[in-house]
Parts: structure tokens; C-alpha cells; sequence
């Protein structure tokens, strides 16, 4: 941050709050030369990277979308709420993580589907199919056998999870 009095780039945060939505950080900062002091605030939208979609616009990172969209990859698939949260949350951890301002629609995609190949083959397919707009069912099948050749060779199914609450209805 360059002081707005001395143009020096070093500074130490002396207090950092939250806006009261969550929309914003405010930190006030003292500069380590002159040391005046000043406000910054940190925005979301400057934080998350927008996206980029097929057709060149963009848009901010939307989590409610994001989280719309997995749930219902996820529709009568036994997962917990919780775990579509975490995948959201990883996600976003992700997204926080890197410098880019921006992130295509599809390395979002990507992104999604990593994590949901891990939770559920069946959510990841339906995903799949949405976000990289199969050209043909031939494509699609592909990806299918894909996901059976992975599960060769099975091993006993894990115990079930029983922890009804929580779960998708519908
Ligand atoms: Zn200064």
C-alpha cells in the first residue's frame, strides 16, 4: 500500500474490521516512515476474481450461483448440504489464493468437477455434462467410461454414512 502522504510502500496494519455484511475489510494502516496514518478498505468484489464466460463477459464471482449449480449436480444424490458447502468453501479458498483477477468459466468448471469426482461419480457426470456443453453423446459416453474405467477394480463398498440430517430432499 502506498501512503497516501509520503508515497511509502511500507506499512503495518494496526486494525482490521469487517464491514458489518461482510462486504468489506477496513484496515487502518500506519505508514512506516512518516507514520501518519491512514484507512484502506478491501472490497470482495476487488478480491474475487470475476468471470470470464464462453462469450467474453464478465461477472463477479457469484458463491450463490457456484453453490446453486453443485446442489443441483447433486439432486437425489445421497450428500450432505455440508459437503457441497465444503466443496464451495475449497473453491472459494482457491479462488482467494490466487493473483489472477480473473478466471475463465471453464477453469471454474474444472475446478468444480475436481472436487466433485471425489464426492459423487453420478453429480460429477450430470456437472460434467453442463459446464463443458458436450458436443455429442459420444463425447458424454466417453467421459462415462472414463468414470467406469476409474472404478475398476471395486473394492467393498464403504459403510454408508448414516447422518440423515442435513441431506437433499428432493
Ligand atoms: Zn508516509
Amino acid at each position: 500500500m502506498k501512503c497516501p502522504f509520503c508515497g511509502h510502500t511500507e506499512d503495518r496494519v494496526v486494525d482490521s474490521r469487517v464491514g458489518r455484511e461482510g462486504e468489506f475489510i477496513r484496515r487502518r494502516r500506519e505508514c512506516l516512515k512518516c507514520h501518519r496514518r491512514y484507512t484502506t478498505y478491501e472490497y470482495i468484489e476487488d478480491v474475487l476474481p470475476h468471470v470470464v464466460k464462453r462469450d467474453g463477459r464478465r461477472e463477479p464471482f457469484d458463491r450463490q450461483k457456484l453453490r446453486g449449480s453443485i446442489l443441483k449436480s447433486c439432486e437425489k444424490r445421497s450428500i450432505a448440504i455440508q459437503a457441497v458447502d465444503n466443496v464451495v468453501a475449497d473453491i472459494e479458498a482457491k479462488l482467494h489464493e490466487r493473483a489472477e483477477k480473473e478466471i475463465s468459466s471453464h477453469e471454474l468448471g474444472d475446478m468444480v468437477m475436481e472436487n466433485l469426482q471425489r464426492l459423487d461419480q453420478v453429480a460429477y457426470v450430470r456437472f460434467a455434462s453442463v459446464y463443458r456443453q458436450f458436443k455429442d453423446i459420444a463425447q458424454f459416453m466417453d467421459e462415462v467410461k472414463g468414470l467406469l474405467k476409474d472404478d475398476k477394480p471395486k473394492p467393498a463398498p464403504a459403510p454408508k454414512p448414516r447422518a440423515p440430517a442435513g441431506r437433499l430432499a428432493r
